[in-house]
């Protein structure tokens, strides 16, 4: 499932394996290594390592808060034209890309009908909403609202690159970036020397590797939506309102990027965490 916003996605895949809470939603660093009562390290290095850890959190929310604004932008951002121009766009991708996708304008009277053939719950109530659109491969469905239409060009974007084998790999990968904390965790584990005194190279760069682990999602989403407004510049002849959709979905991809940092906090979390317990 490839949403447009990683953020207004309930059944994100990005949720922790212990809590299944988003981990921007602080979920991460709850329960799972649970609360430490004492620090049996020394009180010197053990309270740098708890500040840093407050200072985790805090950044955490942060990010949570600032994915959160974003998303209520793209979902009150304009249409750059009229639907039918967006329908001609996004029928024009799929036939010149052969696309085998069903692609739906979702609104109040017709989410239930699709809900039932697709078997997809209460997924598409948002989307009725304006507040989301996904493409799913394996339903070989992209949806998007009817009274915005223009989200479709992105998730198009998102089954054009499902075609290709290369960006096939970059969308796989985000399956397993929310592990990127847990084999951390373990790699560390492993690796690491705890006798020597001195901080392993997954301690020190957990963040930067948490990032990484979700840097592939975020290069595919900005693909996803190069091919969208690439489409729509070539179908419409340069329409005058492309910066709106340009601007619409550099929200969206922002909220991805905010996802990637909140990985990368997530990571660092565990592995102060972890090293607050042994
Ligand atoms: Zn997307």
């Amino acid at each position: 499932m490839y949403p447009i916003s990683s953020n207004n996605f309930t059944n994100s895949p990005y949720t922790n394996s212990y809590t299944s809470q988003p981990y921007w939603q602080g979920g991460y660093s709850q329960p799972a290594y649970g609360y430490y009562e004492q620090p049996s390290q020394p009180a010197d290095g053990a309270g740098k390592t708890v500040a840093m850890a407050g200072l985790l959190q805090v950044i955490a929310l942060g990010l949570n808060k600032a994915s959160q604004w974003f998303s209520n932008k793209l979902a009150a951002g304009k249409e750059f034209t009229s639907a039918s121009n967006v329908h001609r766009v996004a029928d024009e991708m799929v036939r010149k890309n052969n696309l085998d996708v069903h692609v739906g304008y979702i609104n109040d009277a017709n989410k239930y009908a699709y809900a039932r053939a697709y078997n997809l719950g209460g997924q598409l109530e948002e989307v009725a909403r304006g507040q989301n659109a996904f493409f799913t491969d394996k339903l070989k469905l992209a949806v998007a609202p009817e009274h915005k239409p223009s989200l479709i060009l992105h998730e198009l974007g998102h089954a054009i690159n499902a075609k290709n084998a290369f960006t096939k790999v970059l969308q796989n990968t985000r399956r397993y970036a929310p592990f990127a904390p847990t084999a951390l965790l373990l790699a560390n584990g492993l690796f690491s020397n705890k006798n020597d005194g001195k901080k392993s190279f997954i301690e020190r760069n957990a963040g930067l590797l948490g990032f990484a682990a979700f840097l592939p999602t975020i290069v595919e989403e900005g693909l996803a939506s190069f091919r969208g407004i690439k489409a729509a510049k070539k179908v419409l002849n340069n329409p005058a309102g492309l910066n709106i959709l340009k601007k619409n979905y550099l929200l969206a991809l922002s909220t991805y990027i905010l996802a990637g940092i909140g990985l990368g906090v997530a990571s660092k979390q565990a592995v102060l965490e972890d090293s607050i317990r042994t």
